[in-house]
């Protein structure tokens, strides 16, 4: 049971994070803190947390678990302005996309704390934002990558594991550089191209004819272009190396994709296409 938690950043992940705690009847209190007080006030009326507090430091006093879940370019300052209430009994842990970024900022922020902090990553989300978006079942049978260092204390990190399994998660534990490898190809990447797809769209002279004419293909390649663009940039900005390595790759495909079709080579376009849809369709059973 945890006596109380308090998430920083009431919006999808810690809204839906709250939601599968109480629901599990696994916390007895869940306490809010945020930037802006509109959503804290929601976040309350919708039953997500308990009570908002305005600071920091007594959102995260005497508390069991304190959850970072804003935009992980707010976390540096999140974590210094904490610091002077942690103690032994604390547990720090986090949401972010990207881990190794993350880490380097906790490690340097929190000292001798650092032990104490747990870095983590569900692997669940929409394109939406916001605590009115957030799902009790959003963790469902979803992976929760955990990225222990060697200084993280085992019972801590044991602690939130099993918090993320009552929440109905199963959780995974690799390095921080692995995770931000893999997600660069696995999440990062694709979200670049929806993005990169509809701003292209957007500036192109037959956007209107464009627009009428899409269809299922446009909306299932480009929903997660729809996701909040301040923490697609903290994304980009704090997982540049993985993530330009993924691009610079796909760009390199894309290229070999352009040659084949001005060759008129369509031996390499169905080479190409049969090896993707025979991937996809085994996807299907899996995601
Ligand atoms: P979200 O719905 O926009 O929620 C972010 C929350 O953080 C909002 O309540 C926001 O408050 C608050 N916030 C913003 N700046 C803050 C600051 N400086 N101090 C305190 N609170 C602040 O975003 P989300 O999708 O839940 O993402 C949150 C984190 O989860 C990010 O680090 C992201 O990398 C990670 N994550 C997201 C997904 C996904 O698919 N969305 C999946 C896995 C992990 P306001 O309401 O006032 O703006």
């Amino acid at each position: 049971m945890i006596e109380k938690l308090t998430i920083i950043g009431v919006g999808l992940i810690g809204g839906s994070l709250a939601r599968a705690l109480r629901e599990a009847e696994h916390v007895r209190e869940i306490v809010g803190y945020g930037r802006s007080v509109g959503s804290l006030q929601q976040a309350v009326e919708l039953g997500v947390i308990d009570r908002a507090e305005v600071s920091l430091t007594d959102a995260a006093r005497d508390a069991d678990i304190v959850v970072l879940a804003s935009p992980i370019g707010a976390m540096p300052e999140i974590l210094t302005a904490l610091k002077p209430v942690l103690n032994d009994r604390i547990i720090v842990t986090d949401v972010g996309s990207v881990k190794g970024d993350v880490i380097s900022a906790a490690r340097h922020i929190l000292g001798a704390h650092f032990a104490r902090f747990v870095p983590g990553h569900p692997l669940a989300g929409t394109e939406q934002s916001g605590v009115a978006a957030s799902l009790a079942d959003l963790f469902q049978r979803r992976r929760v990558i955990l990225t222990p260092e060697s200084e993280t204390d085992s019972a801590a990190l044991a602690r939130v594991r099993a918090m993320w399994e009552i929440a109905g998660a199963q959780t995974v534990t690799m390095s921080a550089e692995e995770h931000d490898r893999i997600l660069a190809t696995s999440s990062h990447l694709p979200h670049m191209l929806a993005y990169c797809l509809v701003d292209m769209v957007v500036r192109h002279d037959d956007y209107r004819a464009i627009m009428e004419c899409a269809a299922g293909g446009f909306r299932d390649t480009t929903r997660i272009a729809a996701s909040d663009a301040v923490m697609w940039r903290d994304i980009c900005l704090a997982n540049r190396e993985a993530l330009l390595a993924a691009m610079r790759q796909y760009q390199e495909d894309f290229s070999a994709l352009i040659a084949a079709i001005e060759k008129g080579d369509g031996a390499a376009l169905l080479q190409t296409f049969t090896r993707a849809k025979h991937v996809r369709d085994s996807l299907n059973k899996k995601l």
